[in-house]
C-alpha cells in the first residue's frame, strides 16, 4: 500500500495535479482525508474558502499529505481505506456515521453485492440475520455506485436473494451471472471483485493472467478469450473511468476572470466568493417548494443547500414565493450570508428580491436570470443583458448555478408530490 508524502502547509504549490488522496494533519494527528481528481486544485480550494464553523480546523493544519493514484477509482478506494485506518476527526464530524456508504458482500452460497449506510444492521424485513462482509466507509454515494456499475460489467454479480428461473433484465445486460451459474466461477469472480475493491488491483490482474495461460494450455480457448477480455476491460476501467463528475472545478485562471468581471459588474471591491442561487418548483401552485444552492469559489457546497416548503396560501405566485423564501433565508443569520444571489426570473422577481433583502437591513447584490431567452437582470440597469454576451467562464458559472438550483428544487418537489399522491 502506498503511503503519504508530507509537505508543509506553505508548500501547496508543490502538490501534484494528478488524481489521488490528500490529508490534513496537525502535527501527528490526522484531521481530514479527502480524494480528488486533481490534488493540487482541491487542496488549494479548501484554503480559498471563507472560514466557517465547519471548516475552522483548516487553521490548525500544519502539514499536508498526498498519495498520487493512477485513477479516480483508485483514489476512491484508497480514501475509504485510509479513513477507516486513521479515523480523522473531521471526516466524522462533517458527516455523521450514518452518512457513510459501505459495500456489503453476503456470505451465503450465491453472494450478493449491495450498498448500505448501516454495515452491521440486518437487512430490513428479513427474519434471518444477514451475514456479510463490508468494505468502506465511502464518503460519497455517486462515485461509488458508478464504480460498481463499471465493475459489475467485468465481474457480474447478484443483487437479489433469489434469481428467477429465466434470465432477468441484468442478465441481458451482462451484469448478472444468470439463473444457473457455475458456482465455482462465480465465487472466483466475487473474490476478484472484492480484491479490486480492497485496492489489490495488481494481484487480481496477475491471477487472471495466470488463469488465462492455464486455460489456453488446456486448449480451453473460449475461456482464455473470456479472461483476456476481462483483463482488458478491468485495466481500461481502472485507468480511465471518470467517476468524480459532481464537483465541477473552475480553474484558477477562469476564477480570476470571473472575480474581475463580477466586481466590475456589481461595482464592488468585495470578493464574490459565496453565491446562492434560488429556484421554485410547483405545478399550479401545488406542493410548491423552493431551493437554495450554494457555490463557494465556483464549487457546489452541499453543506449550504436548503429546501423550503412554501407555506403561504392561497394560490401562491412566483413573486410572493420568492419573497417568502428570501425572508425565511435571511431570517437565519447563522447561515453565513452570501456575496451574491441569483434568482430565477425577470425584472419583477429581481425587484421583490431586492426589497426583501433591504427590508432585512442587508446589502447583498442580486441578479435574476430569465429562462426563456437567458437574459440577465441586474440592479440599477434598465435593460437586461444576454447571458451569452458575458465572458465564457462567467456565462458557464451562472448556468451551472441555475441548473443546480433547478435540479435541487425539482428533486424535493417530486418527493413531496409522491408523498402527497400516496396520501
Ligand atoms: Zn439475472
Amino acid at each position: 500500500m502506498k503511503s503519504f508524502i508530507f509537505l508543509k502547509k506553505e508548500e501547496v504549490k508543490k502538490l501534484p495535479k494528478s488524481p489521488g488522496v490528500y490529508a490534513f494533519k496537525k502535527s501527528r494527528e490526522f484531521l481530514y482525508i479527502g480524494k480528488a481528481s486533481n490534488i493540487k486544485e482541491r487542496v488549494k480550494n479548501h484554503f480559498q474558502q471563507p472560514v466557517y464553523r465547519n471548516n475552522l480546523f483548516l487553521n490548525q493544519v500544519s502539514r499536508i499529505g498526498f498519495i498520487e493514484t493512477e485513477s479516480e477509482i483508485e483514489a476512491l478506494l484508497l480514501e475509504a481505506h485510509l479513513i477507516k485506518k486513521y479515523q480523522p476527526k473531521y471526516n466524522v464530524v462533517w458527516r455523521d456515521d450514518k452518512n457513510f456508504f459501505y459495500i456489503g458482500i453476503t456470505k451465503d452460497a450465491l453472494t450478493r453485492v449491495f450498498i448500505t449506510h448501516q454495515p452491521t444492521k440486518n437487512l430490513k424485513a428479513t427474519s434471518y440475520k444477514l451475514q456479510a462482509n463490508y468494505i468502506g466507509p465511502f464518503v460519497e454515494g455517486k462515485p461509488l455506485k458508478q464504480t460498481l456499475r463499471f465493475l459489475r460489467r467485468i465481474f457480474p454479480y447478484y443483487t437479489a436473494k433469489k434469481h428467477k428461473k429465466n434470465p432477468c433484465t441484468y442478465c441481458h445486460l451482462g451484469l448478472c451471472p444468470g439463473p444457473n451459474p457455475n458456482t465455482k466461477e462465480y465465487k472466483k469472480n466475487i473474490k476478484n471483485l472484492v480484491s479490486v475493491l480492497k485496492g489489490k488491483r495488481k494481484s487480481v490482474l496477475k491471477n487472471l493472467k495466470r488463469e488465462m495461460k492455464l486455460a489456453s494450455s488446456l486448449q480451453d480457448f473460449e475461456k482464455a478469450a473470456r479472461i483476456r477480455d476481462q483483463i482488458k476491460a478491468l485495466k481500461k476501467v481502472l485507468a480511465y473511468a471518470k467517476i468524480f463528475g459532481a464537483a465541477k472545478l473552475v480553474s484558477e485562471k477562469d476564477w480570476q476572470e470571473i472575480q474581475k468581471y463580477l466586481k466590475n459588474f456589481l461595482k464592488t471591491k468585495k470578493q464574490i466568493s459565496k453565491i446562492e442561487a434560488y429556484d421554485i418548483s410547483n405545478i399550479q401552485g401545488k406542493q410548491a417548494t423552493g431551493s437554495m444552492v450554494t457555490f463557494i469559489n465556483g464549487i457546489p457546497d452541499k453543506n449550504f443547500y436548503r429546501k423550503f416548503r412554501i407555506k403561504m396560501t392561497p394560490k401562491p405566485n412566483d413573486i410572493a414565493m420568492i419573497k417568502e423564501i428570501l425572508s425565511r433565508r435571511f431570517g437565519h443569520p447563522e447561515w453565513p450570508f452570501p456575496d451574491l444571489i441569483l434568482i430565477d426570473g425577470g425584472k419583477a422577481q429581481l425587484n421583490v428580491a431586492r426589497s426583501t433583502i433591504s427590508n432585512q437591513q442587508l446589502t447583498i447584490p442580486a441578479i435574476a436570470l430569465a429562462k426563456k431567452r437567458n437574459e440577465l437582470y441586474i440592479e440599477n440597469k434598465k435593460n437586461p443583458i444576454l447571458l451569452k454576451t458575458l465572458p465564457r467562464p462567467v456565462f458557464k458559472l451562472i448556468l451551472q448555478l441555475r441548473d443546480e438550483a433547478h435540479r435541487f428544487a425539482l428533486t424535493y418537489h417530486l418527493k413531496l408530490r409522491k408523498k402527497f399522491l400516496l396520501g
